[in-house]
């Protein structure tokens, strides 16, 4: 099994890299950004509560959020890995990966930051704002608080598995094609 954190602040090029990735290493993609609008596409109790913080730019208790990863992943126990994208982005949320990972005797093969820049950040989430039709990408102000709380609450993470020896950190500035590269570097030797 390949268990991969795809981590980086908003506008980092997760979900487009996360993408490629599941064509080339065939690993389940679970991104909690997308599950939650999923939820909130079919206004279900969870997508109603997780609306309140996703539309301000703060983060979805740990709870709720650590309860619906585990949903997702117990349903799909027969896969070569798992890419997890936007998850864990607390440090409890790491505990909890942890915990669930340990209990199918699995772990975190490796967790890959993509550093970008924070006024690239912004300037790629109004662009993205345009099109995708998400109220958390279209406004400034919204987006810059995303960033500050991937800062203050969820750049710990990388320290925490930076401490096991287990986070690297990839350029994310450049073409798709040369950033997959990068990633591609990394994770390769973790196939046997
Ligand atoms: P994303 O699509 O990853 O940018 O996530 C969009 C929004 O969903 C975030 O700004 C948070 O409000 C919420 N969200 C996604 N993943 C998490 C998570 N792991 N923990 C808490 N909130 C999350």
């Amino acid at each position: 099994m390949i268990n991969l954190i795809l981590f980086g602040p908003p506008g980092s090029g997760k979900g487009t890299q996360a993408a490629k990735l599941v064509e080339k290493y065939g690993l389940l993609h679970i991104s909690t950004g997308d599950l939650f609008r999923y939820e909130m596409g079919n206004d279900t109790p969870l997508g109603l509560e997780a609306k309140s913080y996703i539309e301000k730019g703060e983060l979805v208790p740990d709870s709720v959020t650590v309860g619906m990863l585990r949903n997702k992943v117990e349903a799909n126990p027969d896969v070569e890995g798992y890419i997890f994208d936007g998850f864990p982005r607390t440090i409890p949320q790491a505990e909890a990966l942890d915990r669930l990972l340990a209990e199918k005797n699995d772990a975190v093969s490796k967790l890959i930051m993509l550093d970008v820049a924070d006024n690239e950040l912004v300037k790629r989430l109004l662009v993205r704002g345009k099109t995708s039709g998400r109220k958390d990408d279209s406004d400034e102000s919204i987006i810059r608080n995303r960033i500050e709380v991937y800062k203050s609450e969820t750049s710990p993470v990388f320290d925490y598995y930076a401490a096991k020896g287990q986070a690297v950190k990839v350029d994310g500035i450049g073409s798709i094609d040369e950033i997959f590269s990068r990633l591609c570097a990394e994770i390769d030797p973790l196939q046997s």
